[in-house]
């Protein structure tokens, strides 16, 4: 809706609020309330505009096509935001004559043929790259209005995608995720298993209980009831995968880590049999079902059920499932047979006619039938995966009707805004990168870049994180970003998974450089420094402690399954060879790259320092790329990082220094590799200062501090957070051993001269006193539903001058 629109609609409530006749709900008026009210005829024409949307800027990929979903007609279009079947906005009535439609070609490089240029819902294609401003026009016999959108036409993805590198055994020999890496082993995870062999829990339970209950179901004993919400075996399954990625991480004689493994693996062969002897003997799996009330929920897979959350937790359960195989190094395949029996059974009952046509309320399963998929057709060759693919795209082309909260409001190949619940949405945008990947289908192409494209240049925070809260969970409007932000720890989770795929879709450094930044800041934050408590949402503004565990504990497997699944984030591969991602210091192996496996030795104190030293080790000499990102820090449109700090300092290979070629943002470097081979590259780290861009109401006038990926947070325990930071003083690092677990803290001074210390927002609240309780809100809710924001005590953006 054009602003217009909606000032003509503000002023019309305002106009019946102080007339105090109505509350002001409706959109059109009809002629009997109009003179009711005794609003005049002109002011109740205002009342109901003539309005033309021709819908949200996109990028088409070529030679595809673009669908417009333009809407015509009186006063706001209705909006399917939330609830099943009707719109929440209703249509207005019509209080003219029909009007009719016309898109042209307002700009633009090349011709544009319209499917039918007179409908509102139609397609567009191009015949040149570049720009174009495409126009809507409406027009009744009286007036006439119009709107634009705009496209950008590109060039597909490359024809070949890079491959994923599987978390094996490997090192991690880093100050920061060391540390980081010990806290979730050593605390989080056991405490995660503590918590889901209770069978006690008031607030957020369903542990293995249900599985326990759930067998008895099936062999026809007495059994006990369902605990915690549809989706409970959630936590299950991810809390199997992240010991799964724990145990192949070596612990290098500490003796808590061994300890902790001890547990994981004794956990893993307690928790196994019992899962999976809650199966059903088709490979059905979801303990809510199986105990459920059949009179409430008669049937698996109904349009009914969709707020079920059977995929949701299948999803995970495939995924649990080729951690723990890869873990076994493929010598238990219990998970893995179940879980492929898990996916047969979906496959034999979802599909096209005579099976059923389905779409799940809460997706994860479309991306796990992808990576289950691969996974299978590695394993086991022939292809034999590529059903759990085909069912994936199946699924997801299922979407349609529905509303935005789930994103089924549109089918997805015509869905270009991110809108709705966020982890859903950035579950979906992950599973149609991935089909884009696997079909080349121009349509999945085109929405994904375009979905990509609106979450990081209009609903992206500088921490990464994304999902305003302003609907539901999920996102706002179009650079919404309110800092008391919703910004689930899950959606952090998908979000990391959107851009690794198109990282791996488009070979380019730019979408690493954006997954650095959510894994650095929105993710990394969201466990405490000890490993014992979480956030469940994590706001820039912080006034809150984080938790033990939660009435909805959905991340609490997540964070750490996709925190420890470090060397896929580092490292891919492909025609190209490797390609380095991340700077960890850690010893992994890329396997089968020019027919050998390299062993990939990283030596740095990054984020802390920007040396990295790269050993390279392949089994067998052999002529490779190498492929090394160089950060960027300014991807976003949305934010502008200063001073510069991108590029690299040097980089030298065997100590000769070499002459840098930079292709897709890596600096690549071609050659036989041997053992040993040693490449040394150093990254210009410097704080920077980020403004926001001024469409960005919430960080007008603001200020945010960054060290390489590491953006910071100002804590009332260190300052007063409403000071005010002058444009002129220098910045500087210290480091600080003896805080938050080692820290580098930036150092500097306010515009009265008061000393500055800025702390990396992943560390944020982990030594401020208890927040004050909440204060009752004056007029009931927030926005959406939520308490009024306490007062901030640690924030990203202060005031500048
Ligand atoms: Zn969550």
């Amino acid at each position: 809706m054009s602003d217009d629109a909606t000032n003509s609609n503000m002023s019309r409530r305002e106009l019946l609020e102080t007339m105090g006749k109505v509350a002001a709900a409706s959109v059109a008026l009809t002629p009997l309330v109009q003179s009711a009210l005794g609003i005049p005829d002109a002011m109740a024409a205002d009342a109901a505009p003539l309005t033309a949307v021709a819908g949200v800027d996109r990028i088409a990929v070529s030679p595809g096509k673009t669908y417009l979903n333009g809407w015509a007609g009186y006063g706001d279009p209705p909006r399917r935001e939330r609830g099943r079947g009707a719109p929440v906005t209703p249509p207005p009535e019509s209080p003219g004559p029909t009007p009719t439609v016309t898109w042209s070609k307002e700009s633009g490089p090349g011709a544009v043929t319209f499917a039918d240029a007179k409908a509102p819902v139609t397609t567009a294609t191009f015949s040149a790259l570049g720009a174009y401003v495409l126009r809507l026009t409406v027009d009744n016999g009286q007036s006439t209005v119009s709107s634009t959108l705009n496209v950008v036409v590109r060039t597909p993805p490359p024809s070949t995608h890079l491959d994923a590198v599987h978390t094996k055994n490997y090192k991690i020999n880093n100050p920061l995720w060391s540390s980081r890496a010990k806290a979730l082993m050593v605390n989080w995870i056991p405490h995660c298993i503590d918590q889901i062999n209770r069978t006690d829990l008031q607030q957020g339970p369903g542990g293995i209980d249900n599985f326990i209950e759930a067998a008895k179901a099936l062999s026809g004993q007495p059994h006990g009831n369902h605990k915690g919400y549809v989706f409970s075996n959630a936590w299950v399954h991810q809390t199997v995968e992240a010991m799964s990625i724990a145990l192949m991480i070596d612990p290098q004689g500490d003796q808590e880590i061994i300890r902790a493994h001890e547990k994981m693996r004794a956990t893993l062969e307690d928790w196994i049999p019992k899962i999976l002897a809650a199966q059903h003997p088709d490979g059905y799996l979801q303990t809510a079902f199986t105990l459920r009330n059949p009179e409430r929920w008669p049937d698996r897979w109904t349009p009914q059920g969709r707020g079920n959350h059977e995929g949701y937790t299948a999803g995970y359960f495939l995924e649990s499932a080729i951690n723990h195989y890869l873990m076994t190094d493929r010598k238990d395949a219990r998970l893995y047979d179940a879980a492929k029996k898990l996916a047969d059974c979906w496959y034999d009952n979802l599909g096209p006619a005579p099976k059923k046509e389905w779409f799940d309320g809460h997706q994860e399963m479309e991306q796990a039938l992808v990576r289950f998929g691969r996974f299978v057709n590695e394993v086991e060759g022939g292809n034999k995966g590529q059903k759990y693919i085909e069912l994936a795209r199946f699924l997801l082309d299922c979407r349609r009707n529905g509303t935005e909260y789930d994103q089924s409001h549109l089918p997805v190949v015509q869905q270009y805004e991110a809108v709705g619940h966020a982890v859903r949405a950035v579950y979906t945008y992950s599973g149609m990168a991935d089909i884009a990947i696997e079909t080349h289908d121009v349509d999945y192409q085109s929405a994904v870049i375009s979905l990509w494209d609106n979450i990081v240049n209009r609903k992206y925070y500088v921490t990464g994180g994304v999902g305003s809260g302003e609907s539901s969970e999920g996102f706002g409007p179009n650079y919404s970003l309110r800092n008391n932000a919703y910004c689930e720890a899950c959606s952090s989770c998908g979000e990391i998974f959107f851009q690794w795929k198109m990282n791996l879709a488009y070979q380019d450094a730019k979408y690493a450089d954006l997954y650095e930044e959510t894994l650095y800041n929105a993710l990394l934050g969201a466990i405490d420094l000890e490993g014992r408590n979480f956030y469940y949402d994590n706001p820039l503004d912080s006034n809150a402690p984080r938790t033990p565990w939660h009435t909805c504990p959905c991340c609490v497997g997540n964070i750490a399954r996709t925190l420890l699944m470090l060397p896929t984030w580092m490292y891919a591969k492909g025609a190209g060879g490797i390609y380095v991602n991340l700077f960890i210091g850690s010893t992994a192996t890329v396997e089968n790259v020019a027919g050998t496996d390299v062993q990939m030795v990283q030596a740095t104190d990054y984020p802390w320092n920007g040396k990295v030293s790269l050993t390279v080790n392949p089994k067998a000499q052999r002529k490779f790329g190498i492929r090394i990102r160089v950060p960027n820090r300014n991807v976003s449109s949305l934010y502008e990082s200063t001073p510069d700090s991108n590029g690299i300092a040097s980089i030298s290979v065997n100590g000769s220094a070499v002459k840098p070629t930079i292709e897709k943002g890596y600096v690549v470097i071609t050659r036989a590799w041997k053992a040993g081979d040693k490449i040394d590259v150093a990254f210009p780290l410097k704080v920077q200062r980020v403004r926001a861009s001024e469409k960005i109401a919430a960080d007008r006038g603001r200020v945010a501090l960054r060290y390489g990926p590491l953006v910071y947070n100002i804590e009332k325990v260190d300052q007063d957070i409403t000071q005010v930071l002058g444009p002129g003083p220098a910045l500087n690092t210290e480091w600080r051993g003896d805080l938050l677990g080692g820290v580098m803290i930036i150092k500097g001074t306010f515009a009265d001269g008061s000393p500055l210390t800025a702390i990396p927002n992943y560390a944020r609240y982990n030594r401020n006193p208890p927040a004050p309780p909440a204060p009752v809100p004056p007029s009931g809710t927030g926005a959406a539903g939520r308490p009024a924001p306490r007062p901030p005590t640690s924030i990203v953006w202060m005031r500048a001058e």
